[in-house]
């Protein structure tokens, strides 16, 4: 009987623990679940783009409704370039992105990434190209080290404790009770929004890829955590090609180039100083920033004035 009850008692533990890794495992699932899992291309290739040079041209995309999201888009992004794309709600400028990292496939055109069509290239390969850093970094009620680590779970602790420095994340883990291994609470609630992006950083610092894709967060920040993000996204944008979704005029302000979006197209396409000069929509919306307003109230103006 004995024998039994042990049995069934370790059944029970092992059922628990089984119960924890599938919750997990849904976790992740959720947080990597991509909208399409599209596989590979027979014979896709598994290089790894190092550059970061990326050539959209005429891509046609619409999301199986009728209606066309994206139309004959082309841009050409140089390998190193930092480029912000702006534009109404609705305007695609997400789908860009996703189209970028193959979440869907394109209707008609092709996306190049250092000459190599995307949907020739294994997802393994395009996803240890492109770090994402998002709105809203999602964190797992686990240490803050595997929460770092997640971003490549082959990384040393020496890799992660660097990339945390590097996202000026170390000082602050440092004072949390457990250090490094400090649980961040269900989301990680235990960790200010600024912190939770500075660890979205360090992700993107640990998978080291030549391009970064930033949807910059619109909620605000106090001051100072707003110094200590722009301080870790400058220093990761550096020597990478970065195409951010930019809700900040004040940011847009520091990238090499701007392009305005509406409807899927390209409308303007120029440096800042160019397109505040220019008599176009990004002067207009630079000019009713002085009057106080984000980027997305100005926006959300400008979709109703249509
Ligand atoms: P926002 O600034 O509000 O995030 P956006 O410019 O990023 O907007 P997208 O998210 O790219 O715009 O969306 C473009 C259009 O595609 C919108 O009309 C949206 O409703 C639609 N759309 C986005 N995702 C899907 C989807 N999965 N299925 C169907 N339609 C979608």
């Amino acid at each position: 009987t004995f024998r039994i009850l042990h049995g069934s008692r370790d059944f029970a533990m092992a059922l628990v623990e089984m119960t924890q890794q599938f919750a997990y495992l849904g976790e992740t699932l959720r947080i990597i679940g991509q909208p399409h899992e599209i596989p590979d291309a027979p014979g896709a290739a598994t290089i790894v783009p190092q550059k970061g040079d990326i050539v959209f041209t005429d891509v046609v995309f619409g999301y199986g409704d009728n209606r066309r999201i994206i139309e004959k888009f082309s841009l050409h992004i140089p390998a190193g370039q930092k480029i912000g794309i702006v534009g109404p709600s609705g305007a695609g400028k997400s789908t860009i992105l996703h189209l970028l990292q193959r979440l869907h496939d394109v209707q008609s055109g092709e996306i190049q990434i250092d000459g190599c069509r995307v949907r020739d290239l294994k997802q393994d390969s395009l996803r240890a190209a492109i770090a994402v850093v998002p709105q809203e970094v999602v964190l797992f009620h686990r240490s803050v080290m595997e929460n770092i680590r997640f971003a490549r779970p082959d990384a040393s602790d020496d890799e992660i404790f660097a990339a945390a420095k590097a996202a000026y994340c170390h000082d602050f883990i440092m004072e949390l009770t457990q250090g490094y291994d400090t649980l961040v609470g269900e989301r990680g609630a235990k960790l200010s929004g600024g912190q939770r992006q500075r660890i979205g950083i360090a992700r993107a610092f640990l998978k080291d890829t030549p391009i970064i894709l930033l949807d910059e967060a619109t909620s605000g920040l106090d001051t100072q955590s707003e110094i200590e993000v722009q301080a870790a996204l400058a220093r990761l944008m550096r020597d990478r090609t970065v195409v951010a979704i930019a809700h900040r005029l004040s940011t847009v302000a520091a990238f090499d180039r701007i392009i305005v979006v509406m409807d899927g197209r390209i409308v303007e396409d120029g440096s800042p100083a160019e397109l505040r000069r220019a008599d176009g929509i990004f002067a207009r919306m630079w000019s009713l920033q002085a009057e106080g307003l984000s980027v997305d109230d100005i926006t959300r103006n400008m979709a109703l004035r249509e």
